[in-house]
């Protein structure tokens, strides 16, 4: 099955790409976007560029996002000088990449990228067609051939205000179109990671994907599977904290390209319980996002893998495991799945497992336990998620609520509180530890039901 959808996808043939002709040159009166508007480091890193004689352009996301009045994010910018020649400019940048070369050039806390003009040939590629080094340098037209959307492809140039237009970018963004520049096919083959930035662009700018870019793409997912993992991780990344997390992941399952990203969605989003606390965990990073506020890597792939990772907990324990070790194992099990996949990075893992390891010491209401729990320092962090939880009905509403009394109460109310919970036969495994050495203390005449039958 899966041999037969390899050889129909590789038996399409790249159509060449042909340079385009003249491209359009749009003036800031047509298009609208003043010198001013654009972050002052980029302009900085033009005007010095061609102060030397060379070409240099604000390009990519950063003006597609303005000219839809998007804020950008960041800044990249193309030249035709080549990454030593830039380097050699800028007192504080720095070469990064050797397969794909480009300079980080710092202006005070921005950093802007900027990559030389590259040609679409001579590329190195691997058995599927993926290119695996692109360091041929060429001319603009060359460099907008090779980039991935029509809508990606708009240099402007800050000195004269102008956008350089070669595939009807602008065109294309006016008609909410995400147009592949090429044959999509041949492009995906040489990137699959494009498939997902279409998918991604399209649900971050509200764009429609060409019929020809979208038709390819359930057959071609298949090829995910030959990105680096680490690659994978920093795309699905940007998918989930671009703020339209919820949008993006719809139109993933219904392009089937969740496979490719996190192999356990399918599983997991069959569960209604566990699709609830999906989305719901999806619904509040986007909303976080937007509202400016922090997103931590490891808070979101905690939630996405927590139904997963509750489904092996409890496995764990009906097969005898005791609870605390079968989480610990648990934990292991469902990253060591999912790195297969995702190269979800160490210091990742690492929060995953502190706010999961946390969770199960809400239970404990009693003693010294909750006044511990409450000054660790990822208290609140791990609050927010036990939250998320009662909020997909995983779990009792009051918990969280409870949790949040007691965190902002003085002392006498705190110990109100814990009498109170005690008395509604909250779990207390301290005290259930202390009662049955005792009870094993006793004569075991005492406790009938304790002894084994002989
Ligand atoms: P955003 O910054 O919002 O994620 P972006 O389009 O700027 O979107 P970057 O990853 O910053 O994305 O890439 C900058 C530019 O480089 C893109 O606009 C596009 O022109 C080009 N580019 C990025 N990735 C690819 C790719 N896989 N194939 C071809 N061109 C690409
Ligand atoms: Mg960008």
């Amino acid at each position: 099955m899966i041999r037969k959808l390899l050889r129909r996808v590789f038996n399409h043939r790249a159509a060449p790409l042909s340079a385009p002709t003249e491209p359009a040159r749009i003036p800031v009166s047509q298009h609208g976007i003043q010198r001013g508007q654009v972050s002052a480091g980029a302009v900085k890193v033009c005007a010095t560029l061609q102060d030397r004689g060379h070409q240099a352009y604000i390009v990519g996301g950063a003006i597609r996002d303005l000219l839809i009045g998007h804020l950008p994010k960041d800044y990249d910018v193309a030249t035709s000088a080549t990454p030593e020649e830039v380097r050699a400019l800028f007192r504080r940048s720095r070469i990064i990449g050797r397969r794909f070369k480009i300079v980080h050039v710092l202006n005070g806390l921005e950093t802007i990228e900027v990559s030389t003009f590259r040609a679409a040939q001579n590329a190195e590629t691997d058995q599927h067609g993926r290119v695996l080094a692109d360091n041929s340098y060429g001319s603009q037209a060359e460099d907008a051939i090779r980039r991935d959307f029509t809508v990606n492809a708009l240099y402007y140039d800050p000195l004269t205000e102008t956008i350089v237009d070669y595939h009807h970018g602008v065109a294309d963004l006016q008609q909410k179109t995400l147009r592949v520049i090429g044959e999509p096919r041949a492009r995906y083959r040489e990137d699959p990671v494009r498939m997902l930035r279409a998918v991604r662009l399209a649900a971050k700018l509200g764009l429609i994907i060409d019929p020809a870019a979208r038709a390819p793409i359930r057959d071609m997912a298949i090829l995910l599977e030959n990105v680096p993992t680490a690659r994978l991780f920093d795309e699905t990344l940007k998918l989930l904290m671009s703020g339209n997390a919820v949008r993006c992941i719809s139109q993933l399952r219904e392009e089937g390209l969740h496979h490719g990203l996190l192999p356990l969605l399918d599983i997991i989003l069959d569960q209604p319980i566990a699709e609830r606390f999906i989305w719901l965990a999806l619904e509040n990073t986007d909303s976080r996002v937007r509202a400016d506020k922090s997103v931590s890597p490891g808070f979101l792939f905690a939630a996405l893998l927590w139904p997963e990772l509750s489904r092996t907990w409890k496995e764990r324990q009906a097969a005898g495991e005791a609870s605390h070790p079968a989480l610990f194992d648990a934990m292991d099990e469902v990253l060591a799945a999912q790195a297969q996949r995702l190269a979800i990075t160490r210091r990742v893992a690492g929060d995953i497992k502190e706010l999961w390891g946390l969770q199960s010491r809400f239970d404990k209401r009693t003693g010294r336990a909750p006044y511990r729990l409450i000054e660790h320092p990822k208290f609140r962090a791990s609050w927010d998620f036990l939250l998320l939880r009662a909020q997909a009905g995983g779990i009792p509403e009051d918990l969280p609520d409870w949790w949040h009394r007691f965190a902002h109460a003085g002392q006498s109310e705190r110990e109100e509180l814990l009498r109170a919970a005690s008395a509604n036969g909250v779990k207390a495994p301290a005290r259930k530890r202390r009662r049955s050495r005792r009870k094993s203390a006793e004569p075991k005449t005492a406790v009938p039901e304790l002894v084994p039958a002989p």
